[in-house]
This record gives C-alpha cells, structure tokens and sequence, in this order.
C-alpha cells in the first residue's frame, strides 16, 4: 500500500512538471502568434495563437486534475478521485469545441474580404519557431507518459504533434498569402479551427464512455476471464465485469466453487483470484470476488 502511494506520488509530480513545461511554451507561442498576427494581418497565425491560449487552459485543467485524481479516497469519495480527471477532460472538450468554433467564423468574416499580409519575415519565423518548439515538446510528453501509463499525457503529447501540424498549415497559408494567394490565409485559419474541434471530439467521446462505464477491450476481458479460470479450485467464472475509473480498471467477477468448501477455504479462493487478475492486467487496481457454490 506504501509502495502505491509512492508510485502514485512520483507519477503525479512527474505529470505535473511535464504538464508546467507545456504551458510555459504554450504562454510564450501563443503571445507570440497573436501580437505578430495582428502585426502582420495574418487570422491564421492569430487563430493559432488562439489555440496555444486554448491549450493553456487545458494544461490548467489537466494540473488541477492530476493534482486531485491522486488524492486517497475519503468518505465523501470512497472510490477514490481518479474520475475528477475524466470530468475535467469533458469539461475542456466542451470548452475547446466552443473556441474552434469561433475560430472558424472569425475566418470566414476575414475570407470575405481578405487583406495583404505584412512583415512577411516575423510571421514566418514565428510559425516556424511553433512547429519546432511544439514537436520537441511532443517527443517529451510522449516519453513521460509512456513511463508513467498515463492515457491522458499520452493524449496531451498527440496534442502537441496536432499543435506542430497546425503551425506547418499557417506556415504554408503565410506562404501562399505572400505569394498573392491571399485567401489562403484564411484556409489555414479554418484549418486550425477545424483541428481545435477535432481534439474536442476526440477528448469528449473518451471521456464520456469512461463516464457511461463501457467496458475495456473485449480481448482484456476474455484473457482476464481465462487466467481466472485457470485457479485451483475455481470451477467456473461468470458474470465478469470490467470499467475504467481514470487510468484504472475496476472489476468484479462471480466464481463457482465446490458447494463444501469451508467460509476460509473459500476466501482464499477469492484473494487467488484477486492476486491472479491483478498480475493478469497491470492497470488493474480494485477487484471485487463473489463465491457462487456450484449448481
Ligand atoms: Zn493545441
Ligand atoms: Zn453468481
């Protein structure tokens, strides 16, 4: 028990430094974009400074997440917090589909009659400095998360790359802009909203079946189902149920076992099969048994 909470401890600081570095980048882009956008009358490098703004809030959504989804469980929450997490990416996701959105309607009023762009050199420069900075801070968060098992730093470093990919489509829209193609600008602009959109979608639809209790993979389900019914003593196992609670699993399972078994006998069965399914999935944290004597 020590050691998970150790364990649990470290994850959360590692999450949370990783999670400081990205927003401290973000800040700095996103000033960056906006004033040398409206510098140089570009909506796509001001619509992508929007979008560093965006992702600022949700590196403040995904700290004061962490900060409390490692809480212990307490009366008020016996199951624990990890699901404060969840809440809060449903939150963002809400939030960052109304920001894309505006984005998008913000770049057909510039479409409409669009400007000659200025200071062609600082609008290039700034855009291409976000696609370095970003996809350098992609490799990171990806490292992190993979060391820690954690879904939504995972996520948070896939951000970062769609971050990269969206200043490579400002970049070119400055570009063509430049070049006379002036309505592509606006293009990028879209294309940037589109993408703050397409997150939100992505982020919501996860964290809704999260929410909904929709089961693990199927393939999990059954390699669980089968390691349980390897234990001595163990007769049969029905009635398997599996969730994720935040970067957890949670499940409960019925066994049948001899009718004759002592109540010890019978217990020890069940902390087997405990032992069994954690060793079996490795996020899985909270097992509930239930001894059926056989029909
Ligand atoms: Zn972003
Ligand atoms: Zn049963």
């Amino acid at each position: 028990m020590l050691f998970a909470s150790m364990d649990t401890i470290q994850r959360t600081q590692a999450s949370q430094k990783v999670t400081i570095i990205g927003a401290v980048v973000d800040f700095l882009l996103a000033i960056f974009k906006i004033i040398i956008g409206i510098l140089g009358n570009s909506g796509a490098l001001i619509a992508d400074g929007i979008h560093s703004f965006s992702d600022l809030l949700s590196d403040g959504v995904v700290l004061y997440a962490a900060k409390h989804s490692a809480e212990e469980a307490d009366d008020e929450h016996p199951y624990g917090h990890e699901r404060f997490e969840t809440v809060a990416t449903l939150g963002l996701a809400i939030i960052l589909a109304i920001i894309g959105t505006g984005i998008i309607f913000d770049a057909f009023n510039r479409l409409q009659n669009p400007g000659e762009l200025s200071h062609s050199t600082l609008l290039l420069s700034v855009a291409a400095l976000s696609i370095f900075s970003k996809e350098a801070l992609y490799w990171y968060t990806l490292k992190v998360a993979k060391t820690y098992k954690s879904d939504m730093l995972k996520a948070n470093a896939w951000h970062h790359r769609s971050d990269a990919l969206s200043s490579i489509v400002v970049f070119i829209g400055i570009l063509g802009s430049l070049n006379g193609y002036l309505y592509l600008d606006g293009v990028a602009a879209i294309v940037v909203g589109l993408m703050v959109i397409y997150i939100a979608w992505e982020l919501g639809l996860s964290a809704t079946k999260e929410l909904v209790d929709t089961s693990i993979d199927a393939d999990q389900v059954e390699k669980l189902r089968h390691s349980i019914g390897q234990i001595s003593g163990v007769n049969s196992v029905h009635s398997l149920r599996t969730r994720k609670i935040g970067h957890m699993i949670s499940c409960d399972v019925h066994v049948q076992v001899d009718p004759y078994l002592s109540v010890s006998e019978g217990h020890i069965i069940s902390v087997s099969v405990e032992r069994v399914a954690k060793e079996c999935l490795e996020d899985l944290m909270d097992v509930t048994v239930h001894i059926d004597p056989e029909r």
